[in-house]
């Protein structure tokens, strides 16, 4: 049973021995992304189906007569048949992710791993991920959420979108050792927005490089004013994964920075793990470029997706920066402990610095610094906050913070 469906766009085979499931989610892909439909009823007819052709992303079920999913992946991934992978089970979780590692260690782009039934809210998510890592920048129509390109371009000429900073601290001796930037919006109507859908708004709406242009200008503004003040405050500023893949960018950054009279070694640009996956030919290519001008790289939110230790090591970072997912509870949880342990020592041996981000209680902290963790980052010490504080901040909460932790001990 092979069929071929609908128009051109986006191609996906749809993997399941299950006739009803295998329609179940064609039917919910032809409504979330169009594109062409292939279907398959095992790993044989799938690799008869990719033969006359290459399609971008497989779904696929890992129990299925004849040839599984497990030997359908590999040998999809030695002959690139697929693009990307959404791996959808009934089996427990665990073994569904760790199918995925071994997909993304073949070097698949593994858009989720999902437990049936597959929902559309999880197939969506799966697929946004492939859509917006393909998007033509400048030019995207991904969700917007609800904040409109006017409302975003108004915010950024009259500069209502601020930043707040939050302090990184080192483990040995709580020594101040810089801030991340964190963008903030407040909506005259609406209140707060959240970064995450601003950023993510901007991104798909083609205003990102202004959006960032317009932030870096603030935060470089506020190291600036510091250091009037007697404080040279270390700077980690996130980078957009599309705006990295602009050709120029690299050259655009580091002119700026120089330009402002600012040490490129003060400022660390941190990027998502997700720029290890998938196409990052040019991510990576800025990042070596960055790097080789002197800028610190941070790998971000490692630990909350698929990054593998072999893809780090492909990265020209300096840093890692471990995940709230792996840090928040590490006190009570052996096997989060096992996990950052390896982790930490992988970090080590590549020759990065580690930041464990999140930490919001005491025990945490002291597992983390006895691991060896080299900066914390998170609720416990400091919540992001406004430029103007920052230097009372340091000159009068963090000494008192330090004594709390001692007498703590
Ligand atoms: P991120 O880069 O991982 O930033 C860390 C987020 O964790 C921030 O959320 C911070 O406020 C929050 N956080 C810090 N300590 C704790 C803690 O102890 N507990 C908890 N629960 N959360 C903590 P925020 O500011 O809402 O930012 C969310 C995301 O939005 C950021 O995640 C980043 O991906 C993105 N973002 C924020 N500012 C920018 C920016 O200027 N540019 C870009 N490209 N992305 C940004
Ligand atoms: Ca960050
Ligand atoms: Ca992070």
């Amino acid at each position: 049973m092979i069929v071929q469906t609908a128009d051109d766009g986006i191609s996906v085979l749809v993997v399941d021995d299950s006739f009803v499931q295998c329609q179940h989610a064609v039917e919910l892909c032809r409504q979330i992304i169009g594109g062409k439909m292939y279907q398959a009823g095992n790993g044989v007819e799938a690799l008869q189906s990719l033969a006359r052709g290459r399609v971008n992303i497989m779904i696929v079920d890992l129990e299925m007569p004849i040839m599984d999913g497990v030997e359908l992946i590999s040998q999809v991934a030695s002959e690139n048949l697929v693009e990307a992978v959404i791996i959808v089970s009934a089996k427990d979780i665990s073994l569904i992710s760790s199918v995925g590692e071994m997909a993304q260690a073949d070097g698949l782009q593994v858009l989720g791993t999902l437990q049936k039934p597959l929902t559309e809210t999880d197939l969506r998510a799966c697929l946004d991920v492939y859509v917006s890592a393909q998007q033509p920048l400048g030019r995207g129509e991904g969700p917007r959420e609800d904040v409109s390109a006017r409302d975003l371009a108004t915010a950024i000429t009259e500069s209502s979108i601020t930043m707040h900073y939050q302090p990184k601290l080192t483990t040995q001796g709580l020594k101040f050792s810089g801030v991340e930037a964190l963008a903030r919006w407040e909506h005259p109507a609406r209140g707060f927005i959240s970064p995450e859908v601003f950023i993510g708004a901007a991104e798909a709406g083609g205003e990102i490089g202004a959006l960032t242009m317009c932030l870096l200008r603030v935060a470089l503004g506020a190291k600036q004013k510091w250091l009037s003040q007697g404080l040279d405050v270390k700077l980690a500023f996130n980078l957009s994964p599309s705006m990295l893949i602009k050709s120029h960018f690299a050259n655009w950054f580091s002119e700026y920075i120089e330009y402002s009279h600012i040490n490129p070694e003060s400022i660390t640009l941190e990027v998502t793990e997700n720029v290890l996956l998938g196409q990052v030919g040019k991510g990576l290519m800025n990042l070596a470029r960055l790097r080789l001008k002197g800028f610190p790289v941070s790998i971000d939110d490692y630990g909350s997706g698929f990054a593998s230790a072999e893809q780090l090591a492909r990265v020209p970072a300096t840093e890692l920066k471990i995940d709230r997912v792996l840090v928040d509870g590490v006190a009570d949880r052996p096997a989060k402990r096992a996990i950052l342990d390896s982790t930490i020592k992988l970090a080590h041996q590549l020759n990065l610095s580690t930041v464990a981000e999140g930490v919001e209680r005491f025990e945490d902290y002291q597992v983390l610094a006895d691991m060896g963790v080299d900066m914390v980052q998170g609720y416990y010490f400091a919540r992001p906050m406004p430029a103007r504080e920052l230097l009372r901040w340091v000159r009068q909460d963090l000494p008192l913070l330090r004594k709390k932790l001692v007498d703590f001990k």
